[in-house]
């Protein structure tokens, strides 16, 4: 499992990450920024554990965020 955090905070809802990721990410209806779907929640909407074989997509989010608020291991 590998840890993923998102500094929810900086989001700015453009929307990437949880249309590249789905399978992790999710749009939070209460505040429309980033979260960690329930599955893989640790703790707060934005921290996560996730599985290896998401690892590839949620590293292509974090490319992608435009603000660089998904942080993962490399
Ligand atoms: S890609 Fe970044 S800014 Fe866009 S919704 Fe996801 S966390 Fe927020």
């Amino acid at each position: 499992m590998v840890k993923v955090v998102i500094d929810r905070d900086g989001c700015i809802s453009c929307g990437a990450c949880w249309t590249s990721c789905p399978e992790f990410f999710r749009e939070n209806i209460e505040d429309n920024r980033s979260s960690v779907i329930e599955k893989y929640m640790e703790g707060n909407l934005g921290e996560g554990e996730a599985p290896p074989e998401l690892e590839d997509c949620i590293k292509g989010s974090a490319e992608q965020c435009p603000v660089q608020v998904i942080h993962a291991p490399p």
